[in-house]
């Protein structure tokens, strides 16, 4: 059995949701699982019209008439006027209408999660009715009755063992009675014990392909990319980047961990636990090799590779007193940030201070006022996180050059940098 996860930019408009279906073609002849992100951008869509709601704004109506526009754009051209499927789709916006009617009852992410997953569940729904029309005999599955989670919302934590049930009830009878056959499921999305649905985090799409992996024991995975594999750095960002043909696990977890943006770094380890190559692969050129991620893979990644992350935070806290930041400090801030589901990319102390670097997101104001109860904050925003796996001088040279360096770390093989942005930053201080 093999899984393909097919990201947002694989299905974004009606000529890639027909390359999808002429890929699942070529592979009628095993049993597959296919896990599908939303359509393009439309998570940032509907994390932009459940900040809306949430705030009680105007435009709801406008943002979710852009997502539906979009959705039925696509659905025009794929499929005749009459069919079925306008109905359907019509039914699943309905669905976000409700909820949109109603103050918001639940915290800010438990509404997050019940809105934003509705994404996947209108491209699942897409190209299911695209593979009937094309006679791709397959089944949809509703992953909210695979993976169970717990319910924290936004970075909702899998249950393994009840999603173990699941899957193997729903998709390993399936399989029995359709030995060749093919499931369709949404990545990112969830289902908690109470029935509501919950997300694992903004590109968790990779990891769902994951874990359905390891619980099925796949033969392999593939993700499917616009690109040819995985690069030593993101070509957006880098001239002159090269492709890597084999990983190893361990290399992959690292780059993803620094923010690599080719796989979610939860991806990797459920693959290794039951050793599952991992293949990165371009869906426009199908018959390519790409990159191949695994357990005993000689690395030819100790080329340089290059992370960028831009739309960092550098967060200063310190005692107010001038005391010495101690462990007792310390697990406190720690603390602090688990709760607010604040992930740290880069952290370092001196005596008196202790700084983190972390993506800009809306939970850092209260993650702040929080911290300011017992200790003087400071931060600067709009900087860049750059990272050099196998870094040599020349390298560090040609990448930092005359750039201000806010912070910086090196290990025997990776050097960070906390840059400003190429447009500068704007600095502020409480
Ligand atoms: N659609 C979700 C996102 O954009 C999940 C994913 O694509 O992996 O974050
Ligand atoms: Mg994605």
């Amino acid at each position: 059995m093999k899984v393909f996860k097919f990201g947002g930019a694989s299905v974004k408009n009606a000529e890639a949701v027909r390359n999808v279906a002429s890929i699942l073609k070529e592979h009628t002849s095993e049993p597959l699982i296919v896990v599908v992100s939303a359509m393009g951008k439309t998570t940032n869509a509907f994390e932009k019209l459940h900040k809306e709601f949430f705030q009680r704004g105007d435009n709801c109506t406008s943002i979710l008439q852009e997502i539906k526009d979009f959705h039925f754009g696509i659905i025009q051209e794929l499929f005749p006027k009459d069919h079925p499927i306008h109905e359907e789709i019509h039914n699943t916006f309905v669905e976000v209408e409700w909820q949109l009617e109603d103050e918001p009852v639940g915290t800010y992410d438990f509404e997050y999660d019940q809105m934003v997953g509705l994404g996947e569940i209108l491209s699942t729904k897409i190209i299911s009715g695209f593979l009937k029309e094309e006679k791709i005999a397959h089944e949809w599955m509703d992953a909210r009755d695979l993976i169970r989670t717990d319910n924290s919302y936004r970075r909702a934590v899998v249950d393994w063992e009840v999603s173990g049930q699941l899957c193997k009830r729903k998709i390993g009878s399936y399989f029995t009675k359709n030995p060749n056959g093919l499931v369709i499921t949404q990545g990112f999305i969830g289902g908690t014990s109470e029935n509501f649905s919950s997300t694992l985090g903004r590109e968790g799409s990779d990891y769902s392909a994951a874990i359905l992996a390891c619980i099925m024991e796949a033969d392999e995975v593939v993700i499917w990319k616009d690109v040819e594999g995985m690069y030593n750095a993101d070509p957006k960002f880098f001239e002159n980047t090269v492709k890597l043909n084999n990983i190893s696990f361990q290399e992959a977890i690292e780059l993803a961990y620094f923010g690599a943006s080719v796989i979610h770094p939860k991806t990797v380890q459920p693959l290794h636990r039951k050793n599952i190559p991992l293949y990165v692969k371009s869906f426009l050129q199908p018959d390519r090799k790409g990159s191949l991620i695994n357990e005993n893979a000689k690395d030819d990644s100790i080329v340089p590779s290059y992370i960028h992350k831009s739309n960092q935070r550098l967060i200063s806290i310190s005692a107010r007193d001038y005391a010495f930041i101690i462990e007792h400090h310390l697990s406190d801030i720690f603390k602090l940030f688990a709760e607010h589901g604040v992930s740290i990319n880069m952290m370092q102390n001196s005596a008196i201070s202790f700084s983190v670097c972390v993506d800009e997101d809306d939970r850092l104001e209260n993650l702040i006022r929080e911290l300011q109860k017992e200790y003087k904050v400071t931060y600067n925003q709009n900087l860049t996180l750059l990272t050099i796996r196998h870094y040599n001088e020349e390298v560090i040279e040609n990448l930092i050059g005359k750039k201000k360096i806010f912070l910086e770390q090196r290990s025997r093989n990776t050097a960070r940098f906390i840059v400003e942005s190429e447009a500068g930053p704007s600095i502020q201080f409480r």
